[in-house]
Parts: C-alpha cells; structure tokens; sequence
C-alpha cells in the first residue's frame, strides 16, 4: 500500500485531516488493503504454511505452534509494511462493543537493542489483565484469570498503528466469557445439523453456511450539541426534550436527499470500511430526522458479526473527523422512531444453494420447504428465547413501544409461501409429491412476479420476516452485537433440524419411504407452528389478544424475559447442541441482569442531577423574573388591573411552581426507590426492581421537565431541544 493511493484532505469542516481516495482510484483498488486477507497470505506465507492456515479456515484443523509461528511472522511483516508498531488481541466482552489491549511489537533483543518481534505464541493466546470484565461469577477475580485466543476463521486487520487480531475470550476453565466462542459453536452446530438433513436430497453437501446481512441504522448530531447534552453524553439518549414541532409528520426524510455535510461522512465511512474489507453496499436516510442506514453485502455470520463491530467502531471514529457524533443507542429521541439492526439470514451449501430461496425443480423446493417449515417450527417452540436475545434495556424502548418491532416474536411469510404450506398441509398420502412437484412448478414460474411482490418490506411491523431468499430478523437493537441473535437462531435451527432427522429416519426405519417420511413430519410442523404465522399487523391490541391465545410469549419486562434463557427447554437445547452449558448459560444471565440495573441506574442518576441543577434552577430563575414583573405592574396599577394585566406571568408562576414541586418530590423518590432497590444481592431481583420501581420515574420527571422546556424563555434553557438537535444543516 503505498501513500501515493491516499491524499490527505481538508475534512469538510476543516479541522482535521480525512483521507480520501486519489482520483482516479478505483474501491477495488484499496478494497480489504488493511487485511491480512487470503490474497496477503499467499504473498507472506510459504505454501505449506498457508495450506494449513486455509485447511483451518475451512475445515477447522487445528494449528500447532510451528505453524501459529510462521503465521505470526507473515503477519507482522504484513502490518509493519503498512505502519503498524503495535498488536492487539481483538474480542467481544458480554459488555457491548469490543475490547482491545494494545503491546507493541519492539521486544528487547538481549544486548541491549529493540528488535521487532511477533511469536506464534503472542499471536495464538494472550492474557489480558481483564479481570474487570462481566463474567457472571464464572471467573473469580482472585482465582483465574481469562485469556484470548486466535479465531483464525475471521482475518486479522489494521487500525490506526494497531494490528488488530480477532479472538474469542475464555476462562481458564474454558468457559466463554464472550458473544463470539457460543456463536461459532451455534455456527458449527448448524452446520453440522443441515448437512445431514441436506443430505437427504443431495449426498454431495459437505457443508452449510449461515450468513448475515445486517442493516445498521443510526443517528449523526452536531458533536457541539452532543457535548451540551449531558444525558446523551452519559447514556446516549435525550432523557428530556419536548418533541419538536416538526420532526418525522410530514416523512419527508425517507429516503430524500442526503444533507452534504452528512454524505461526506458517508463517503468518508465507506473509504475507511472498503480498507478494512466491509463491504458496505447501501446508504441512505431513514425515516426520522437525522437518521440513517448503512448496510453490507451478506457475508458468512462470523465475519458479518466481526464486520459490524468494526463498523460501529468505525463510524465513531469517522464521525469525530467531521464534527458529528454517532448514536448507536436504540431510542435516542422521544416521540420520532428508533434504531434497529435487521438481521437478514439464511443458509447456503458449499454447492451453492441457498437453502431458503425457491429452487429451480421440484426436489430442491422440497429441500426449500423442508428448510422453511423446519426454521417455522424452530422460532415457534423458541420464540421466547429469541426474544430474549434481542432483549436489552435499550432495547426495550422499542419493543412493544408502538413502533418496530412489536414484542411478540411472530413471523411473516407472504401469500405464496402461506400458500404453498396451507397445500402441503391439506394434502394427503402420496399425492404430496404431487403436491410439490406442482408447488415446485409453480414456485418457479411465478417466482419472479410473486415472491418479488410479495415483498415482506411492506409488512414493516413482523419481527421476523420472510423476504424472498432470507429470513429477516427485525427485532435485534441498533447498538447490539448480532452475536447474540444470531447464536439463538442458528442454535435453535440446529436444534430443530436434529428432532427433524431423528423423526424422519424413524419413520424410514419403520419402512417408510423417504419423501413420504419427510412429507408426513413437514405436515405435522406446519400444523404445530400455525400460532407463529401471523401477516397482520404486528402493533395492534387485537394482535397482543391474538397472540396471549396463541400461546406465544408476550412478556414486556425485560428482566422476566431474560428467564427465557435458562427454561428447561433452552437449557437443553444449547446443551445439547453443545454451545453453552448451564453454568454458561447462568452466568450469562447474572451478567444481562446486572447489566440492565446498571443501565437504568445510570440513567436515575443523570436524570435527577438535571433536573435538580440544570432545570429547577433555569424554571426558579424565569419564574422570578416573572414574579419581578408582576410586582412592577403591581406598582403602577390598582389591584384589579393587576389581575387582569399579570394574569398570564401569574398563570405561568403557578404552573412552574406545581412542576417544580412534583420533579423535586419525585427526584427524592426516586433516590429512595434505589437505595431500597441497591441493597438486593440476588441480580435478578434487583433487574426486576429497577425495572418496575425506578423506571418508571423516568417518564413521570421528564413529562414535567418537558412542559417546562415549552414556557421557560428559551434564552435561559442551557440544554439544546429537538429541534435544534435534530436538523443538520
Ligand atoms: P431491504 O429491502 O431489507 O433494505 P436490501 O436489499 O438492502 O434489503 O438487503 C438487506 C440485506 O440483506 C443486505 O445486507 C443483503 O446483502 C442481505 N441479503 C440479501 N440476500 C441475502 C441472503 N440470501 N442471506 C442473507 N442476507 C441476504
Ligand atoms: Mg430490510
């Protein structure tokens, strides 16, 4: 990579320096340059080394010492070519985001020199001084200690000067203490359960990939407005702010045109995520203002989950150069829409089908439909759990809040599939080979007309959506590692497709032809995940009545939903499939509890510091400026006049002082509700007691602060409102 390829530019803002590409430089020419890629290995590894390195890669050979060596030693040559001085072990802590502990390179040479040096050891395991991590209680702070491991299936890339190595993160007991150990072992346990479901219909299927398109939504906001809002600064959420009197009504932002200090940002973004090899595909604006989405080609879910971290991670960065700050957080503004994360899904073999697209002929649409009605059946008995891998307490101002997605897990599959299993279903004896064979025809004449109009895009209210070639799981939060989803549904799948197997080779074992064998369990699936169909509307009362009959979960609180985890259903499903045990799957859970206390403790405390220094004190002061004028009036009119000519400054007097008055009360009640809530030991209880006795402050404060933010003078109001945050100019 030379620096002939890049020249620095002036950022729009002119403050700091943004690199952009050199006219004429096309993103193939730069695209993965930061990634010690297949193509980089094969230039700084000998053959046999990246022989092995590719057999670990895809078929999951492990690599001894001598080879981790070699490795190492490509790769350091690699990245120091590229200017990188320093290393670091890449992973995802259960906290969000990603954690990164930076050593340099220069180790002493033994008499008395600095010689650059990277072992296969350093490269292979670290040991991060990591004992501040959630860990659930697994790894006792005194006892042992966690450490990284290389995952070479995802490849090492630079930021900055750092060479940065993706691992996942373990106890000493082997325990994960991560999102990505249990997302290769459900990724694995897919894999293994579909190909030999596939092999039903095709013997040559070695392997099947999941894959994952995610679709990132987000806010940008002036970094000078960001700084004057503490409660964005501290929770990345407005806490306060009366809605604005225009904000998403006229919808006129939806895919409009993109303010040009924000497509520079755009621009800037893609440059720097085509080097780290993210191929970022779509741009556009989202239906609040100052929203936006960026999204990827699909990739295998590894990479695509590592991919989207880095992009986060990114775009902060990125945004610092041109004066703006990303919010990641899931409802940032009251009133105008959230931020999520759609998680298109699928699974393809390594001969190249996608098993949840129609096919060309009948057998593969049989394949097709078993797929289809196999994941149907899977998120029907694992709706609960799924819901709880989405579930956060940011989150949870989406969920069930009257805006995507409802918190009833449900899933949408358009008329033509609809149809294609009410066919099966009603179908009998051997003609349903027929059946298919039909279904296979019709599926494939009309698949372009049908499937394609039958875009779910426009059923926008299903968390769970069926879109032509994928499933697209709607309900996963802006801020959130997809690891988390896409662990329960590739583990619940797998799952599902073992019982699949074991029924149908009993009923082949009991002499039953194959197709038949196959027919007869689909048609029971389809019958038994009827309640998890649902094409309607996914907000309305009716449904939430609909679905309580259904038997689905409806649970809203997000501390109870987090029980999902550890049913006895859940536990011996991730057991089994051999990607986290009980005490994982527990540990894992003090942590999601603790981590919501904390969340909406943060919050209590931010919220009444500003009431009680930032508002109360701005409202006191405008209401003694109106007292100040009313004793003037006073003293020039009699008291009648008075009456009449101050009746407005005194209407306003009264309702500051009631306001000011409750926000105090119940600030002080709030305060008390925590230190009841803070002595809880048992992490759940205190989850539940936050949730329902602290929580609800939130609102009831800020319904108060709000009013005032309409009568106080506006020259007085420290903190910038809605109006101003939200319209970039
Ligand atoms: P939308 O209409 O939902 O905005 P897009 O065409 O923008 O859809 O695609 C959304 C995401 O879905 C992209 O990341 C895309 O690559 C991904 N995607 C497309 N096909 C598949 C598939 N078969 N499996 C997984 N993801 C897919
Ligand atoms: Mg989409």
């Amino acid at each position: 990579m030379s620096n002939l390829r890049f020249k620095a530019v002036e950022a729009a803002s002119g403050r700091k320096a943004v690199e952009v590409p050199a006219p004429g430089v096309k993103t193939s020419d730069y695209f993965g340059s930061y990634v010690f890629d297949r193509n980089q290995m094969r230039k700084y590894l000998s053959k046999e080394t990246f022989k092995l390195v590719m057999d670990a890669i895809d078929k999951g050979v492990p690599l001894d010492r001598n080879v981790a060596n070699h490795v190492a030693a490509g790769m350091r040559m690699w990245a120091m070519e590229l200017g990188a001085t320093h290393y670091t072990h890449w992973f995802q802590p259960l906290t969000d985001g990603t954690a990164e502990k930076h050593d340099t390179f220069a180790e002493l040479d033994g008499t008395g020199g600095v010689i650059e040096e990277f072992t296969g050891k350093l490269l292979a395991q670290q040991e991060p001084d990591a004992s501040s991590f959630p860990s659930g209680g697994i790894r006792n702070t005194f006892e042992a200690r966690g450490y990284t491991a290389w995952d070479p299936s995802s490849p090492a890339f630079i930021v900055d000067d750092t060479l940065c190595i993706p691992t996942i993160f373990i106890s000493y007991t082997g325990e994960a203490l991560d999102n990505k150990l249990p997302l290769l072992k459900a990724l694995q346990a897919v894999d293994r359960a579909a190909t030999v479901v596939c092999k039903y219909f095709n013997r040559d299927v070695k392997k099947v990939h999941s894959y994952l398109g995610w679709e990132q939504e987000y806010f940008l906001v002036d970094e000078a407005l960001y700084a004057a809002r503490p409660d964005l600064v501290l929770t990345e959420r407005t806490l306060m702010g009366h809605e604005s009197s225009k904000n998403q009504q006229l919808e006129d932002q939806y895919f409009g045109a993109i303010p040009s200090r924000v497509s520079a940002f755009m621009r800037d973004l893609e440059f720097e995520s085509y080097k780290l090899g993210i191929p970022v595909k779509t741009r556009h604006n989202e239906v609040a203002p100052n929203q936006f989405e960026v999204a990827p080609i699909y990739e295998p879910v590894n990479l695509a989950v590592d991919h989207n971290l880095l992009l986060m991670a990114t775009m902060k960065r990125v945004a610092e150069r041109h004066q703006f700050k990303v919010l990641l957080h899931e409802k940032p503004f009251k009133g105008i829409n959230g931020s999520g994360k759609h998680n298109n899904w699928s699974l393809g073999t390594d001969t190249g089908i996608n098993l949840l697209g129609p096919g060309k002929n009948a057998a593969e649409n049989l394949q097709f439909i078993t797929f289809m009605v196999n994941v149907l059946q899977a998120v029907y008995k694992n709706n609960a759990l799924l819901k709880a891998s989405i579930a956060t307490a940011n989150n949870a101002h989406r969920l069930g809040a009257n805006e995507a997605p409802p918190a009833i897990i449900s899933v949408f599959l358009g008329a033509t599939i609809s149809k294609v299993l009410d066919e099966l279903e009603n179908s009998t004896g051997t003609s349903n080979i027929k059946v298919v064979e039909k279904t296979g025809t019709r599926l494939s004449l009309s698949h372009i007309p049908e499937i394609l109009v039958d875009n779910t895009d426009r059923n926008r209210t299903s968390p769970f959506a069926f879109t032509g070639n994928r499933f697209e799981f709607r309900a996963v939060g802006s801020s959130a590692n997809c690891a988390s989803a896409m662990t329960a549904l590739n583990t619940v799948v797998a799952y599902q497709l073992l019982q699949f197997k074991k029924e149908v080779d009993e009923l082949i074992t009991k002499g039953e032809k194959k197709e038949d064998a196959i027919f007869t369990i689909l048609r029971r699936y389809i019958i038994e995940s009827k309640p998890i169909r649902f094409d309607g509307n996914g907000y309305s009362d009716e449904w939430k009545t609909e679905a309580k009959k259904r038997k689905l979960d409806c649970e809203t609180s997000v501390p109870l939903i987090f029980d999902s985890y550890l049913s006895k259903q859940s536990v011996q499903l991730f057991t089994e499939t051999d990607v986290l045990t009980e005490k994982e799957l527990h540990a894992r859970n003090e942590v999601k509890w603790e981590t919501y206390t904390k969340k909406i403790q943060i919050e209590a405390r931010v919220l009444g510091d500003l009431a009680m220094n930032h508002i109360i004190p701005v409202a006191t002061k405008y209401q003694g400026i109106l007292l100040d004028n009313v004793s003037k009036i006073k003293s020039v009119f009699d008291a009648a006049q008075t009456k009449t000519l101050a009746a407005q400054d005194l209407a306003l007097i009264v309702e500051i002082s009631e306001r000011v008055n409750i926000i105090k009360a119940k600030v002080d009640e709030m305060i008390e509700a925590r230190k009841v809530a803070n002595k809880i030991e048992n992490e759940r209880e205190k989850a539940i007691a936050y949730s329902t006795r602290i929580f609800p402050f939130l609102d009831e404060i800020r319904y108060h602060i709000d009013k005032l933010e309409l009568i106080v003078d506006n020259e007085m109001w420290t903190l910038p409102k809605y109006r101003e945050l939200l319209f970039i100019r």
